[in-house]
């Protein structure tokens, strides 16, 4: 009866698969780490359920632990648990046909130059990394159901794989690699390996018979007993980072939770590289009894980026993961942590030259919050940080700064989206806040606009788009150039007859310093800024009416001057010229969505500006 059945990788994992096989010399080693960690999530999960009541588990009383073992002579690594095991169904979607998420993932980074093949266990592909170092591998395995069969999995990681039944196993999973040279055959290496990356491990793990780990979980050690080098080592083991942590975090709390945790902040935001949105990954305990890795609901997700663990003896133990995710204790659990993570990142963000690297890495997770999460959204707000008028370069501000920079008279916090700091410092929506000295948030991120248009209000203090802000400039002493009151109201008039339906108003800007004319987006209207972003998302359909913009011109401008003028001489070309001020304005205010469509009638105007003599 023993029949095998022949599989075939799919295809994403035959590509993982010949990356991986050509992955670096020093990268190699880090299949040891994955290994590992498969056993002890194996065994953890077994632990899980043998507190859970009534569930049935075969041979209960074999011990939980990992064996290691090398043999130089066959070329051999073999690593044995004593966990869950798989059934066959397990074999096939754990280890080959049913798409990983996180494989596609891990392909598209590794893609990118800065693709390091040891962050493969944040994929969730980790199990692969074995075919660094094998040229064939053999995964024995029988699950702790009392009525399960047992399987033999074996692939030589290239065409793919077959699963044969297997009588007499043991509860639990054993791995061999038939390696392809002798390095990870020797003990020595391979201890190396472990103390370096597995030494946290909470389940005995002994190598040719002899123990290697120290076993005590970490977060239930005194803090006074944990060394930096203890907390690096412990993230780089559940981060799966070659890298130390950024930040780190490690606190106690009994009321009104007893809650024990270590947390930790990457350096680095996988999302960045991969554009995909990543898991939370921290891991629920209950008295040193894994409840569920990477749980839901521990955090909310714009604190996504956090790795770690949580222990809470308030758990009830026998909890099923799936009420765990909506019970009112996680929730409440949820809220401390959140806090303290608030409180902790404000702690961590008066090293400012360390937190901006934090935040141009993690910030795009806190706009996040502070568009979703209406709860925390004020105490978010202060993690924020802009470039602003006032900064330099990519240096930047937080708002709370913003706020105490403020004149007596500059009530509102004011923000301008432009594409970079030049374009910004350029734009007529800045001129009037230049002259007054008023310092200027620059949003380089359209997203960004949208973020504070949700936050609302900062300290009390409104925050307005430039272009709207409600703001004027004294008219200047020397008025030589400027049109009289007079004038004014001609030349209104004249443009409101020849923009039409084209703008909502037409009036004297009190604003403006040295551009002729500025449009302003009306209110009610969805901006230009939105209305791209909905076109970004493909929500065409919901795309709300273009808001008419009001035109304001600049009556101690040389070229309103010339157009008054010029309106009485030849009106024709007065109304083009006219039309070509509305386009500049509203190109520079970004609302015209193809600059290209205003160049006909520039050339135009050109042609008969610069007649050809004959
Ligand atoms: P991850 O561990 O992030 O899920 P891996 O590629 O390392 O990704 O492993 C894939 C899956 O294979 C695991 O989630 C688990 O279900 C299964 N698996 C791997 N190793 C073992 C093991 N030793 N015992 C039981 N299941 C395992
Ligand atoms: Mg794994």
């Amino acid at each position: 009866m023993s029949k095998t059945e022949k599989h075939e990788f799919q295809a994403e994992i035959a590509q993982l698969l010949e990356i991986v096989i050509h992955s670096l010399y020093t990268e190699k080693e880090i299949f040891v780490r994955e290994l590992i960690s498969n056993a002890a999530d194996a065994n953890e999960k077994l632990q899980f359920l043998q507190q859970t009541a009534g569930t049935e588990i075969f041979e209960a009383d074999r011990a939980l632990s990992i064996h290691v073992s090398t043999d130089e002579t066959a070329k051999t690594f073999t690593i044995v648990d004593t966990g869950i095991g798989m059934t066959q169904a397990e074999l096939v979607e754990n280890l080959g046909t049913i798409a990983h998420s996180g494989s596609k993932a891990f392909l598209e980074q590794i893609k990118e130059s800065k693709g390091d093949a040891r962050l493969i266990g944040q994929f969730g592909v980790g199990f692969y990394a074995a075919f660094m170092a094998a040229e064939s591998v053999t995964v024995s395995t029988r699950s702790y159901r009392p009525d399960a069969q047992g399987y033999v999995w074996t692939s030589d990681g290239k065409t793919g794989y077959e699963i044969t039944p297997a009588e007499n196993l043991e509860r639990g999973t054993k791995i061999v690699l038939q390696l392809r040279d002798t390095e990870f055959a020797s003990a020595f290496r391979i201890e190396e390996v472990i103390k370096k990356y597995s030494n946290f491990v909470s389940f005995p793990i002994e190598l040719n018979g002899n123990p290697v780990n120290t076993i005590q979980p970490l977060w239930t050690k005194n803090r006074s007993e944990i060394s930096d080098e203890d907390y690096t080592e412990f993230y780089k083991y559940i981060g799966h980072d070659v890298n130390g942590p950024q930040y780190r975090l490690h606190f106690n709390a009994d009321a009104p939770l007893s809650i024990k945790a270590i947390l930790f902040v990457p350096e680095r935001n996988t999302e960045l590289m991969t554009m995909s949105r990543q898991e939370g990954e921290v891991h629920l305990y209950c008295k040193r009894v894994l409840i569920t890795a990477k749980a839901k609901g521990l955090f909310p997700e714009w604190l996504r980026f956090l790795k770690g663990v949580v222990d809470s003896e308030d758990l009830p133990l026998n909890i099923s993961r799936e009420t765990m995710q909506d019970s009112s204790l996680l929730r409440k659990i949820n809220e401390v942590l959140t806090k303290r993570v608030l409180k902790w990142l404000e702690e961590e963000s008066k090293d400012s030259d360390k937190y901006a690297k934090f935040f141009a890495q993690h910030g795009h997770c806190l706009k996040e919050g502070v568009a979703t999460d209406w709860s925390h959204k004020e105490a978010i707000a202060k993690l924020l940080r802009f470039k602003s008028s006032h900064t330099e370069g990519d240096a930047t501000t937080s708002l709370a700064d913003y706020v105490s920079r403020m004149p007596e008279e500059h009530k509102e916090i004011y923000f301008l989206h432009a594409p970079d700091r030049e374009a910004a410092e350029a734009s007529p929506e800045f001129e009037v806040f230049r002259a007054k000295g008023w310092e200027v948030i620059f949003l380089e991120d359209p997203r960004d606009e949208f973020v504070l248009e949700h936050l609302h209000s900062f300290d009390g203090k409104t925050l307005v788009a430039a272009a709207k802000a409600d703001i004027k400039l004294e008219r200047p002493e020397d008025r030589s150039k400027g049109l009289s009151e007079s004038q004014v109201e001609g030349l209104v008039a004249f443009l409101k007859a020849t923009f039409g339906e084209r703008v909502s108003e037409v009036r004297a800007s009190e604003r403006l310093v040295g551009s002729p004319a500025v449009v302003r987006e009306a209110d009610g209207g969805m901006n230009a800024n939105m209305r791209r972003m909905m076109k970004m998302m493909g929500k065409e359909d919901s795309l709300g009416l273009a808001a008419k913009p009001e035109f304001e011109l600049n009556p101690d401008h040389g070229i309103i001057a010339g157009l008054e003028q010029l309106r009485h001489s030849d009106e024709g070309l007065a109304r083009q010229l006219a039309g070509q001020l509305l386009d500049n304005a509203m190109v520079s205010a970004g609302l015209i969505e193809d600059p290209r469509a205003v160049f006909a009638r520039l050339n135009h105007l050109l042609e008969k500006l610069i007649p050809v003599k004959s």
